[in-house]
């Protein structure tokens, strides 16, 4: 199974319907079926617009957070059958076709700020798989986990998580949180070194051919001026991008530096 690059580009807590519409008139021309995939991800309250503009072209809308559980008394949560539905609201006809198509979980600011645990992150995870969403997973360690040389053991537990789920609906994002919005960059060889060893593990999880196939992104501060020389790692498969995907021409020139071809099983 070939990997096809995916960048995806997470808003946070940025955005109104004004700068989505905008941002999303600029690129979806721009995106064509042949190159990377890619994935916008703005605030909840922005995903009506977004999936309104972007229905029927090549670029997919995610969503940041979903709830574990399908409906219930969650003040103030997100049910990622919710998410789904919006296709429902703004396209029908194309219900099958494209609506939020992607969830992120487990993102270390979630774990950081709102108590989110391995367990809960993976229960969300599999809450919005039920759902018919994609699983962008985020796995990362601290720079006092790297520094006490525990990086590896850290990404060995919180990708346990993973376990059960579809492999076919799923990408593993690998965020050091000490890169994230910090701008520091793991070096190359730094993440290579963590994506290979998560694909070791996804190997024990999800089985070899799977773990062949999964796409590995790498976030934490990317760049239009370091993306090529991460994307070029044989096991970095795409890019979680935050701050700099706020920008659609920085966002852009990310998505122009994915390398051409796809990555594969046969490598
Ligand atoms: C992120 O939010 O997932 C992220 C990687 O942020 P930034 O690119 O700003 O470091």
């Amino acid at each position: 199974m070939s990997r096809r690059p995916l960048i995806a580009a997470n808003w946070k807590m940025h955005g109104t319907v004004a700068s989505v519409q905008a941002y999303l008139e600029a690129l979806v021309d721009r995106v064509g079926a042949a190159g990377p995939e890619v994935v916008v991800c703005p605030p909840f309250t922005l995903l009506p617009a977004a999936v309104l503009i972007a229905t029927g072209s090549e670029v997919a809308i995610g969503a940041q957070n979903c709830h574990w559980e399908d409906s219930g008394a969650f003040t103030g949560e997100v049910a990622p059958a919710m998410l789904a539905a919006f296709t429902g609201e703004v396209a029908p006809a194309m219900l099958a076709e494209l609506g939020v198509r992607w969830v992120i979980a487990g993102h270390s600011e979630r774990r950081q700020y709102f108590g989110e645990s391995d367990a809960s992150a993976g229960a969300r995870a599999k809450a919005a798989q039920r759902a018919g969403l994609d699983v962008i997973f985020c796995v990362g360690e601290t720079l006092e986990q790297r520094e006490a040389g525990a990086t590896l053991a850290v990404l060995e537990r919180q990708s346990t998580a993973i376990e059960g789920l579809d492999p076919a609906h799923l990408a593993l994002a690998y965020e050091p949180i000490w890169a994230i919005g910090t701008g520091k960059t793991a070096t190359a060889t730094q993440a290579q070194e963590a994506h290979a060893a998560l694909r070791r593990r996804a190997g024990e999880l999800l089985g070899e051919p799977a773990a062949a196939g999964l796409r590995i992104l790498y976030g934490g501060s990317v760049k239009p001026d370091n993306a090529a020389v991460l994307l070029a790692e044989k096991d970095v498969d795409g890019a979680l991008v935050g701050g700099a995907s706020l920008d659609v021409e920085g966002f852009w020139a990310i998505i122009h530096a994915a390398p051409g071809e796809h990555r594969g099983a046969e490598e």
